[in-house]
């Protein structure tokens, strides 16, 4: 006997600010959204702390804090909010099909895609093997480990020099690793890290290896003049961007030539009737929660729409 397939109108695939805000949408539009959380319930802001650019908080609020908010303002409409992570799709057909944890599929008439970005790494054998012992992409979840140590930190973008300032408060000495002659982050945000006595900034500089048995005892750091020094941190943290998380989409979707899915210009349409890509997954420019939950309801009005346009009730 052939199991049932799950069929829904809207199927929501991730849970920041993009997938929480399509979801308030869609479920006040009684679209009867489900949506599958990924890896990251919450999504990048689970690992924030402070978020004081969000308007509707004055005294600001912490990112956890905020996707609790959200994810409860989505669920009070009526949102099916599932464990499970969309591991593969089928967009060949008008009903589309999505795997959830490699076994159970779900067809939609709509998917709103709402996957963000996840951290990049500097690709080298050593970080992959002390990942979690002493590697970490995440200063605001692991610095706490750190307190009083030497740490180190790549990176030159204002997520390196927040995440920078941030350890400084917590470590003794923070060495920022930076491959140019200058930062990428905003010159706020590198007065701030400049003007932080235990910070110190080794520009022209790249990591060649992260070193340690168990876990992380130092980085060999090399600069352009090909002179090396060894760090004696206890921590490294890799701060360099961030990157879409749009592969299970790439057979079907038009991606850009660094994964982001592409969007028709001015609404959440992908080249596939009945897909709308919203948040970071698709946008490598502002990338910041308020644009994410902006172009979530973007993503449920679509969607709206196109049932409507095509008589799905
Ligand atoms: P960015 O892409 O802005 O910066 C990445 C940084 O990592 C760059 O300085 C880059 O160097 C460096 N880098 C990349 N690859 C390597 C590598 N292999 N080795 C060494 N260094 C490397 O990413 P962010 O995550 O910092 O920021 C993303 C977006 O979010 C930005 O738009 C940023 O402004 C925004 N943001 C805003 C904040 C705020 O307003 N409070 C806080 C955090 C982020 P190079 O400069 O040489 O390319």
């Amino acid at each position: 006997m052939s199991e049932q397939i799950e069929h829904v109108k809207c199927l929501i695939i991730g849970s920041g600010p993009a997938g929480y805000t399509a979801a308030i949408y869609a479920a006040r539009a009684a679209l009867k959204p489900v949506m599958y959380q990924g890896l990251q319930p919450g999504g990048q802001l689970t690992i924030t702390t402070e978020v004081e650019n969000y308007p509707g908080y004055p005294k600001g609020t912490q990112g956890p804090e905020m996707m609790e908010d959200f994810k409860a303002q989505a669920e009070r409409f009526g949102t099916d909010i599932r464990w499970g992570l969309a591991t593969s799709v089928d967009f060949s057909g008008p009903i589309h099909k999505v795997v959830i944890d490699e076994k159970t599929t779900i067809t939609a008439d709509t998917i709103i895609i709402a996957t963000g970005a996840s951290a990049k790494w500097l690709g080298l054998p050593s970080e992959e093997r002390l990942n979690g012992f002493g590697v970490s992409a995440c200063a605001v979840c692991d610095g706490f480990f750190f307190k009083g140590q030497d740490v180190a930190i790549v990176g030159a973008g204002d997520t390196a020099a927040e995440e920078a300032t941030y350890l400084a408060k917590l470590c003794k000495k923070v060495y920022m690793i930076v491959r140019r002659d200058e930062m990428r982050a905003s010159k706020a945000m590198q007065t701030r890290v400049l003007n932080t006595p235990n910070i110190e900034v080794l520009y022209n500089s790249s990591t060649k290896e992260i070193l340690g048995g168990k876990s992380v005892e130092a980085a060999l750091i090399v600069n352009d003049k090909g002179e090396e020094r060894k760090l004696d941190v206890t921590g490294f943290f890799v701060a360099i961007g961030h990157q879409p998380n749009t592969a299970i989409f790439k057979d079907y979707l038009t991606l850009d030539e660094t994964g982001y899915i592409q969007t028709i210009p001015g609404s959440s349409k992908t080249n596939v009737p009945g897909v709308f890509a919203t948040g970071d997954a698709q946008d490598h420019i502002y990338r910041q929660a308020v644009t994410a939950a902006g172009s979530g309801c973007m993503g449920a009005l679509d969607a709206e729409r196109y049932l409507a346009a095509n008589g799905i009730h």
